[in-house]
């Protein structure tokens, strides 16, 4: 007869187990919906992390709570972003919970490390059934000394990771280890969730198919593996977004104030989709950042993204920048409507990147003058950049001009920016940009 489950709040109504007969996570998921019924938490802010194993296939099983499945080991991290997204910027509503093997938990061993270190507030339900159930019994870094699994047919001999050992070491403040048939898993579980901070369980089980077969384990056996260390956590501590929010955030806003006020208006219907191309350390990625904060200051929604070898500060530097009077879900350029290059690094990389491939008959293509010819379907117009702006000011002042021209965003909004950032005093920025406006062919 096919196993259900006990309560219907958290999982779908007569769920079906996915997994073989007797197998431990009939217990786990079991004991899991126990503990959210216990604690009687709005489903809306459960959220379940899955990883890869039979144990993974666990959310399929919740009808209300959110479920996340993630790829193998990597459950930790992803609950880690998600956690951190809620308790820095929703005030830490969701209980994240990761569901992972020891399969997951190997793999994911340092994102499990980082999360206790950091004391993320995430709790992790290990199912630790000593091997790799889904993909044929191996044995894991988890399987006792002596076990025996198709990988290891005399039995284990090397010694399994202690978790709860390492989590403590990691400053881990819930550490429990039960095995799965205990009757008192479930609080177990629920005081982990409840507990503010990182907090652990680890769950021993055994796998029917894999590991009953042939080791002798029965109850007494499964309680002699849990270990010494089983004494909880280190003493409670802050919570990482509880102390990010203290320490960090506060200071941050003091120190890095970004906050644009949309003060200008702009008339563009659209988007248009921008390239700079140049040298790194020419202030081409500064330049995007400029026209892309004047962008939001003209009351448009604005994206910018980088690019650059590996080397940081040297070869080329490319930034690609959308602005449209709509949201904008895509921040690629399948077809830009203008391509700034300010130096030779620029044209080989839009060359490279297939940039000026992408162009058409309607792309303005602004090129400092001294460049090679180069085949373009856009409209090329070469513009003494360098000559006249010097190289670290050939790409803003390129991109301003040509804002003068099209009128895509706020101009006064632009040279407020310029101005602010270069101190302008003497008006030569104005004036390079207005000697390279009748260049601009559109
Ligand atoms: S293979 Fe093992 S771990 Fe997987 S469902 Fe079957 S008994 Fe459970
Ligand atoms: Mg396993």
């Amino acid at each position: 007869m096919e196993e259900t489950l006990q309560h219907h709040t958290y999982t779908k109504d007569n769920a079906v187990f996915p997994f073989c007969k007797g197998c431990g996570h009939h217990h786990y998921v079991n004991h899991l919906d126990e503990a959210l019924f216990a604690l009687n938490i709005d489903p809306k802010n459960v959220c379940i992390v899955s990883d890869i194993g039979c144990i993974g296939i666990l959310d399929s099983l919740f009808a209300t709570p959110h479920t996340f499945h993630t790829t193998h080991g990597r459950s930790t991290a992803f609950a880690t972003g998600i956690e951190l997204a809620d308790g820095i910027l929703r005030n830490s509503k969701l209980k994240t919970i990761v569901v992972i093997g020891d399969g997951g938990a190997t793999i994911g061993l340092l994102h499990l490390v980082n999360a206790a270190l950091m004391n993320v507030d995430v709790t992790v339900i290990l199912a630790n059934n000593f091997l790799y159930g889904m993909t044929g019994g191996q044995h894991s870094q988890f399987s006792p000394l002596e076990f025996v699994t198709p990988t290891t047919p005399a039995g284990n001999i090397v010694p399994p990771i202690d978790i709860c050992s390492i989590m403590k070491s990691c400053g881990a403040t819930y550490i429990k280890q039960a095995v799965a048939t205990d009757k008192n898993l479930g609080s177990i579980i629920a005081d982990a969730v409840n507990h503010p901070g990182f907090a652990m369980v680890e769950v021993l089980e055994l796998c029917t198919e894999w590991a009953v077969p042939f080791n002798k384990f029965d109850g007494k056996t499964m309680n002699e593996k849990l270990r010494h260390s089983n004494d909880g956590g280190v003493p409670q501590r802050k919570d990482f977004a509880t102390l990010y929010k203290e320490k960090v955030l506060g200071n941050l806003k003091k120190t890095i104030d970004d906050t644009v006020t949309p003060a200008y208006t702009s008339a563009l219907n659209g988007s248009r989709r921008i390239v700079l191309a140049g040298t790194a350390g020419e202030k081409v990625q500064l330049a995007s950042f400029l026209y892309m904060k004047s962008a939001i200051a003209s009351g448009l929604h604005a994206t910018q993204k980088n690019d650059n070898p590996v080397t940081q500060g040297s070869g080329f530097s490319l930034s690609e920048l959308c602005v449209s009077n709509d949201e904008i879900l895509f921040t690629g350029i399948d077809q830009p409507d203008a391509v700034i290059i300010a130096s030779a690094d620029g044209l080989k990389e839009v060359l490279a990147n297939g940039t000026l491939s992408r162009c058409v008959a309607e792309t303005i293509i602004i090129a400092d003058q001294t460049l090679p010819e180069f085949e373009c379907a856009g409209k090329i117009s070469r513009l003494p950049l360098r000559a006249l702006c010097t190289g670290s000011r050939a790409a803003l002042s390129a991109l301003a001009a040509l804002n003068v021209v099209k009128g895509w965003i706020s101009q006064d909004a632009l040279w407020e920016m310029i101005d602010g950032k270069f101190k302008d005093k003497s008006g030569s920025f104005h004036r390079d940009i207005e000697a390279l406006m009748p260049f601009i062919k559109t």
